[in-house]
């Protein structure tokens, strides 16, 4: 008789403790940590959750639950993730359930709620267990169907494991989330019409084509590359069918309206990038090749690195060399980017570098697909992706044996997630998960967080500089234009100054493309009454609401809530009404006007919303079909053009004067980062940044490139002031949508924090937008000392924030604690 076992695990919820269930004796030898069980948790409800500990400690005081299934034969996390998870429980403030909530694709995390539907791709076979194919017959004539109507269904307690079975079969889909602004690519695929579903059925078919001798032999080929086929496919794309077989598409048609065939759109990955074509890799020149072996040689100190590379340097063929020598080891590599939507450009080049060898890793790709991922990177398999290129959530896969983790644009704030918990930076979670692979940590960007540039200081990080750029082409010639001078001298032509106006002017005479930068979509921030000043406001939040000139529609840019337009104010019924400031839109709408040859498009998040439209816009622009790009921050992201010769900053007082420690950093990276777009390959770009502070030192510092001044300058000032990277912030938000309410919570946590911490609190005070959905907001911030005890301090911290939201009228309050806010 073997002791009894119990279990700890990880429930795929936001509670902070893990919860222990018996281990009936039937599972005692297969339970193993990492792997997947079915427990009950509530009166009703079930969930797949992860074995943490086994031991053999009966917990005192409450009735145990036995666990009801195993779900996995192998674990499905690596002991390393639980390394790294434990450290973002302790550094972010949150639950082991909300990092597994955020790690795993959902289709490994069922719960009762979990929602599922029959997968139209499937074919049903005829010897399917009874119990399977009843569910699946009930999904197909139900749509979606949540598991614990499942449950119902089968008379179980819980349905998991025959889910689980299912799922494994590919016969189901579970629900996920799409993003409005992106949408997987779809293609049209030909599978086998379910009513050909046995042999009999299939010759039956074959015989009555006799006579049509080219349908015969679309099918005949079709049935040899699927079910015929040694490797049996389910399906094959409706271009390769026609391509490969060379029969017209009028047999295909005939043969689906026969119902022989069957035509099926399904999403394949978003970046269509088939095996073929060579594979490129350059030759480094002599100032990469210098920082590659400077690279190489920090990788032994084991320290991160900087690589503080100066735009269009060729950071990412350094990369390219550094992925080739890990691929050789056997390694695998983690390439970081920040948002995979707009690294079009930066992925097409790893792919060309290293095709199939490199897959991408995206939540808003379809499950199976990130499934597929997840086994990928935690077997070792025949053909598996050895670089996983991803945004943040990449960073959360189950390595086995990594060797190198790039991060590109380390600066970028889309590393920082900021709802829901876990609200960690991938960045730095990169740098602790490079810890304990062992494997070496490359941060690179040509305009360093302070942060990280900071931990070069203070050498925790090395630093590898490569200041030229690839072909020596020189780096853009920088002016400054002053818009409050050009006001007063009526030279300003429309949101032109006469510099800027001019440089546009001689770049589409010389052929040349034109970017244009404003950090504001729509057409006018705001409207106003002439007569009494009235401002429409968002009925939801606390934010003026911006007027889309094109929708004829005022947005609000927090909760989208949208009403019409009309022409008169709401409380003098004037019809004076005015745009104030001014938006992407408007900018498109002028240019056109002052130069009505010229071929203008807006590249913003309104422009980009449709399917492909991101892609569509670079697409056009490198083929010269565009001569003026006016956008938001999406044109500042490494994007590569030949033909840039101008690039215009509309309003970089908009940047400077945004309320936030970090205001001056951001406008610099910005600025710099959106400039690198001129002059790439042939000749001196040129920028003109718009202000009316023209003699603002961050604008002095970013047009002589002086990264270092504005550094030091900004340093002294977030020391005196105890901003990071000196001091660590803790941001505690609270949300009530009673206002009294709220700020009796937050006075109340304000009082016991500076009980704990004396002064270094600041609030609670209303952030820029003090009400958002309907929610009002307060925060609190923490500033906390490098050198104190970082996790007892938060621990504290979390302490408080149980206890206040324990008390009774606190029942509606939401408080969270954002560490490291950005
Ligand atoms: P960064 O990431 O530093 O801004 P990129 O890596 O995008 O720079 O390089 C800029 C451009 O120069 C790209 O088009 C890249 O392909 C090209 N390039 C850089 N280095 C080389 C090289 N050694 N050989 C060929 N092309 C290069
Ligand atoms: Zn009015
Ligand atoms: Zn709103």
């Amino acid at each position: 008789m073997t002791e009894q076992l119990f279990a700890d695990v990880i429930l795929p919820l936001p509670l902070g403790d893990q919860f222990t269930y018996r281990v009936p004796p039937a599972f005692q030898v297969n339970i193993k940590v990492g792997v997947r069980v079915i427990v009950q948790f509530g009166a009703r409800k079930f969930f797949s959750a992860l074995v943490y500990k086994i031991h053999t400690n009966r917990p005192e005081g409450f009735d145990i639950k036995d666990i009801d299934a195993i779900l996995d034969q192998e674990p499905v996390i690596t002991p390393a993730q639980v390394i790294l998870w434990e450290w973002m429980v302790g550094y972010y403030c949150c639950t082991l359930g909300e990092v597994y909530k955020a790690a795993l694709p959902s289709a490994l995390k069922l719960e009762s709620q979990t929602k599922v539907s029959f997968n139209p791709n499937y074919k049903m076979p005829v010897d399917l267990p009874g119990e399977e194919e009843a569910l699946l017959l009930m999904l197909q004539g139900h749509g979606h169907t949540n598991i614990q109507s499942i449950n119902k269904f089968l008379g179980k307690k819980s349905a998991l494991s025959t889910l689980k079975i299912l799922l494994e079969k590919n016969a189901v889909l579970i629900e996920e989330k799409l993003e409005d602004s992106f949408s997987a690519k779809k293609q049209p695929f030909i599978f086998l019409h379910p009513k050909l579903a046995n042999e009999t059925a299939i010759s039956e078919a074959l015989n009555s084509l006799k006579k049509a001798k080219k349908q015969l032999e679309l099918l005949e080929f079709f049935l040899a590359e699927t079910i015929y086929h040694t490797d049996k496919k389910a399906n094959i794309s409706k271009k390769e069918l026609l391509e490969r077989s060379g029969i017209g598409e009028g047999n295909l048609r005939s043969l689906l309206a026969k119902d022989f065939l069957h035509l099926q759109e399904i999403e394949v990955g978003r970046l269509d990038f088939s095996g073929d074509g060579e594979q490129i890799i350059f030759d480094l020149n002599d100032a990469q090749n210098k920082a590659l072996a400077q690279l190489k040689e920090q990788a032994r100190s084991g320290k991160p690195v900087l690589l503080h590379g100066v735009t269009s340097s060729g950071k990412t063929e350094v990369y390219i060399k550094l992925i080739e020598e890990q691929l050789a080891l056997g390694k695998q590599i983690l390439y970081l980017v920040p948002e995979i939507g707009l690294t079009t450009q930066l992925i097409a080049r790893l792919k060309r570098a290293f095709g199939d060898k490199a897959g991408i890793y995206h939540s808003r790709f379809n499950d199976s697909e990130r499934v597929e991922i997840w086994f990928n990177t935690l077997h070792e398999k025949e053909q598996s992706f050895q670089i996983i290129i991803g945004a943040r959530s990449a960073a959360l896969l189950p390595f086995r044996n990594l060797g190198l983790i790039i991060v590109d644009e380390e600066h970028e704030n889309s590393y920082k997630q900021f709802d829901p918990s876990p609200r960690y930076n991938a960045r730095d979670v990169a740098i602790v998960l490079a810890q304990i692979h062992r494997a070496q940590v490359i941060l690179g960007t040509a305009t360093p967080s302070f942060e990280s540039y900071f931990n070069v200081k203070t050498q925790k990080y090395a630093l590898v500089e490569l200041n030229e750029r690839y072909q020596n082409i020189r780096l853009p010639e920088m002016l400054i234009s002053d818009v409050r001078e050009a006001t007063r001298r009526k030279q300003m032509k429309s949101l032109l100054t006469p510099h800027l106006y001019e440089a546009v002017e001689t770049a589409l005479k010389q052929e040349e493309q034109v970017i244009l930068f404003q950090n504001r979509r729509g057409f006018a921030p705001y409207i106003q009454c002439g007569t009494c000043g009235w401002i429409p406001k968002c009925k939801h939040c606390d934010v003026s609401l911006t007027y889309h000139k094109h929708l004829s529609a005022l947005i609000c840019h927090y909760c989208g809530h949208t009403q019409s337009l009309f022409g008169n104010c709401d409380e003098c019924h004037s019809d004076d009404i005015k745009t104030r400031g001014f938006g992407t839109e408007k900018i498109e709408e002028e240019l056109s006007i002052l130069f009505p040859e010229a071929r203008i498009a807006r590249m913003d998040m309104d422009s980009t919303r449709a399917k492909k439209a991101y892609e569509r816009l670079i697409y056009q622009f490198e083929s010269k079909q565009i001569d003026i790009l006016v956008g938001t921050q999406m044109v500042t992201k490494g994007l590569d053009f030949d033909h840039v010769s101008v690039v215009g900053i509309l309003n970089a007082d908009q940047l400077l004067n945004y309320p936030d420690f970090r205001s001056f950093e951001r406008s610099y990276q910005l600025i710099t980062q959106v400039s690198g777009r001129a002059g790439r390959k042939n000749k001196q770009g040129k920028v003109i940044i718009q202000t009316s502070q023209p003699s603002h030192p961050v604008l002095q510092e970013v047009t002589e490139h002086n990264f270092t001044q504005l550094f030091n300058r900004q340093m002294a000032e977030r020391q005196l002031f105890k901003y990071p990277p000196y001091y660590r912030l803790v941001k505690i938000v609270l949300k009530h949508k009673n206002k009294d309410r709220l700020n009796v919570a937050a006075n109340q946590m304000a009082t016991k924090l500076r009980k704990l911490f004396g002064f270094n609190i600041l609030g609670p005070e209303y952030p820029l937008v003090g009400r958002i959905q309907s929610w009002y907001q307060k925060e609190i911030w923490v500033k906390l000392e490098r050198d104190q005890k970082l996790p007892q301090s938060k621990k504290k911290i979390m302490e408080e924030i149980k206890a206040l939201k324990g008390q009774p009228n606190n029942g509606n309050l939401l408080i969270y604690a954002d560490v490291d806010p950005m």
